[in-house]
This record gives structure tokens, C-alpha cells and sequence, in this order.
């Protein structure tokens, strides 16, 4: 192929002839390099506090069940992922026919706005809400309506949902809402009545989507899981992950809770054996040690305590977090601070994309990760 017909056909050529919801779409923006850094650095010396992974992997079942499966790459996976479904339904009391599994829960998010939304339709979401809302919401050409969050000097709750103005939002436009809770990148969330005022302030005709992707590691008081207001509420959707509590990113496994009918019509546009096989099997391996899980998830309440702490002992403004990784406000020099950092082989995530670009998301690691964290920072605010 001649070089001047790839000229031509450029990325604008084919853009424009892209549906029209993806011809303004940016891509996912995943963060820094990694790989490269890897190479750079050596994993080892790398610190990655950018992805809000678990620092402490996956219970060990998880790998003896993925070699398990090794001898039977060359078989399709179960296309209805039928056990993980049971052993889900079991842990969570529903029925098999409430849930969806996805190649991560960022494909169910798609997935939901390419189902549900489209031209002439609304989707309404927080300004500081995960950015997948925002592209999903595109693909489909229909229109995002980013509601305000909470003030930044709001008493409890800075940039969080105001879900009061999320609700008012909702046009007879408005097919979706996308709601995450505890959100990221903020750290934020919301508890029962909040949630049920909500609820029942939100048309019946409209879908609510209920990203509950650090549910597990939420145990504040005040905050609450959408799941048992499933059973009265036929329009809710809950998106759930394996990626972060259960320390399973590499295998990518989300699950949607909705009503049935939901589901069957979710079914519909499902790509078949979207979770392979290594994937389905560690998932059910996770989800039997239950013990392995409430370690990590104590660990990362200590740590993330700890964490905060520290950073507020050295000037900067923690936001308070339910999940497992801090927004953090550094000032004005916020991206020389994380230029600094990666030069020390540590890894955070930048804000900008975010439109809060004096602030830095954290991923809280383990207390060694932390340390060099902040052995690195010491040495860019000295
Ligand atoms: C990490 C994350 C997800 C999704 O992760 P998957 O790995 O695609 O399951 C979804 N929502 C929020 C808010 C997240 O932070």
C-alpha cells in the first residue's frame, strides 16, 4: 500500500464516516504508560498507585483454579457463565436470572447506553462521576446532561453526587442515569435514605445505574448498596467488578443486578463467551475465600487511614474516601509534583481529564508502597 493513500485515509477520513456519536469521542484515557514504565524502571522499583488495583492480589485459589483451566484453552468457555452466576446469586440472594456477567463492568456501562440510550435521548451524570459514564453516553450520540457535583467546601461530602440535582435533571428525555457509589475519582458517597429519597424522586420509566465497582470495601455507617432496593425497584441496575476488592483486574469480570426482563434484553447485544474461561473459574474461586477477602479489605482500611494521615500531616487536603485509593488536592504545582514522582518510578493519576487539576488520585498500596509514595513526595516538597 502506497504511503500517500495512508495519508488520506487519516484518522479524520475514517472519523468521518464514524456513527456520529463517535466522531467527537475521545478514547478511554487508561492513565501513564505502564508497560513502558515497567521496562524503564523494572517492576520491582515501580510503584503503581494509578489504577486502583488491590495491592495484594487475588486470594491464592484464584491461581491454582486459573491453571486448573489450562488444559482446556482450546474448549469455548461457558457461554452463560452459569456457576459464577449461581454462586453469585447465592452469595447475593437474588435469582440466576437477575444477573449479567461482562468483560469488566466498564463493558456493561457501554453496553447499558448502547441498549438503552440514543439520538434524541438524555443521560444524566455527575460532574466528577467515573469517566466511562461520559464515553458510553457519546458512543450512542445521545446527550450527556453532567450535573454539578457537591461544592468543593461542601461540610461531609466535597465533589460528591448531589443527587437532589441529579434527580431535578431528569428530563421525559432521560432514559439513563449513571450514579457511582462510592465514586471514583472522588472517594465519595452516599447512604439509605439519600438513596431511597432518590429512588423514588427518579421517573419508573427511567433507568438508574447503581456503579458499585468498591461496594465491598465501603463500611462507613452512612453509606449504602443499592442491591436490596432491587427486589421493589424494577428500573435499578447494579454494575459490580471483580477488578478491585476481589483483586481479579487482569481477568476482567464485571456483573450487572437488574430485573429479568432487563437482563433477557441485555442478552441480546451480549458478544458470546464475553468471559473466558481462566476468568469464570477464578471468579468463583474468589468468591469461596471469603476469608482472604476481609484481610484485604483490612488492609486497605488501615492503610488508607494511614495514607490520609500522613498526607494531611504534610499539608495537603485529603477528600474523604469510602473506597480504595484518596483524591488529593496538591496546589498549583500538582503537575510538576506528578512529573516528580514519576521520574522516582511512582506511578499516581492525574486529575485534568477530570477538570480537577490540582488534585492527584492515590491508590492506596501496601505500607511499603506507601512509604516509597511518600519517601518520593518528601523529596519533591523539600
Ligand atoms: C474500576 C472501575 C470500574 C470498572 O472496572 P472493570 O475492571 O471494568 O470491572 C467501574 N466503575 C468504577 C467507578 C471504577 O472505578
Amino acid at each position: 500500500m502506497s504511503t500517500d493513500i495512508l495519508t488520506s485515509h487519516d484518522e479524520a477520513w475514517f472519523a468521518a464516516r464514524a456513527s456520529r456519536g463517535i466522531q467527537g469521542l475521545r478514547a478511554y484515557d487508561p492513565g501513564h504508560d505502564l508497560v513502558a514504565f515497567r521496562r524503564r524502571f523494572g517492576v520491582d522499583n515501580l510503584v503503581e498507585l494509578g489504577s486502583n488495583e488491590n495491592p495484594y492480589g487475588p486470594s491464592p485459589a484464584a491461581r491454582m483454579a486459573v491453571l486448573d483451566q489450562l488444559h482446556s484453552l482450546h474448549r469455548y468457555p461457558d457461554p452463560l457463565g452459569l456457576d459464577l452466576k449461581r454462586a453469585l446469586a447465592a452469595k447475593l440472594g437474588l435469582d440466576v436470572s437477575r444477573i449479567l456477567l461482562g468483560n469488566g463492568s466498564h463493558e456493561l456501562l457501554m453496553q447499558l447506553a448502547q441498549v438503552f440510550a440514543g439520538e434524541g435521548t438524555d443521560v444524566v451524570f455527575s460532574r466528577y462521576g467515573f469517566a466511562v459514564f461520559a464515553l458510553a453516553t457519546q458512543c450512542t450520540g445521545a446527550r450527556a446532561r453532567v450535573v454539578d457535583a457537591l461544592p468543593r467546601d461542601h461540610a461531609t461530602m466535597p465533589l460528591g453526587h448531589d443527587l437532589d440535582a441529579l434527580a431535578a435533571a431528569v428530563t421525559p428525555a432521560t432514559r439513563l442515569v449513571y450514579v457511582a457509589n462510592p465514586n471514583n475519582p472522588t472517594g465519595t458517597w452516599f447512604g439509605r435514605e439519600a438513596l431511597e429519597a432518590f429512588v423514588a424522586r427518579v421517573p419508573d420509566d427511567v433507568i438508574v445505574v447503581f456503579d458499585e465497582a468498591y461496594a465491598e470495601m465501603a463500611e462507613a455507617r452512612d453509606y449504602a448498596s443499592a442491591v436490596p432496593l432491587l427486589a421493589r425497584h424494577p428500573n435499578l441496575v447494579v454494575t459490580r467488578t471483580f477488578s478491585k476488592a476481589y483483586g481479579l483486574a487482569g481477568l476482567r469480570v464485571g456483573y450487572l443486578l437488574g430485573a429479568p426482563g432487563l437482563v433477557a434484553v441485555m442478552e441480546r447485544v451480549r458478544e458470546s463467551f464475553n468471559v473466558n474461561g481462566p476468568a469464570l473459574a477464578a471468579c468463583e474461586a474468589v468468591l469461596d475465600d471469603a476469608a482472604h477477602l476481609q484481610w484485604s479489605l483490612e488492609q486497605n482500611r488501615i492503610e488508607r487511614g494511614w495514607l490520609r494521615d500522613a498526607l494531611a500531616q504534610r499539608g495537603f487536603r485529603v477528600f474523604p474516601s469510602q473506597t480504595n485509593f484518596v483524591l488529593v488536592e496538591f496546589g498549583a504545582n500538582t503537575t510538576l509534583i506528578e512529573a516528580a514522582l514519576i521520574a522516582q518510578g511512582v506511578v499516581v493519576r492525574p486529575m485534568g481529564g477530570y477538570g480537577l487539576g490540582d488534585c492527584l488520585r492515590i491508590t492506596v498500596g501496601t505500607r511499603d508502597e506507601n512509604e516509597r509514595l511518600l519517601a518520593a513526595l518528601d523529596k519533591v516538597i523539600a
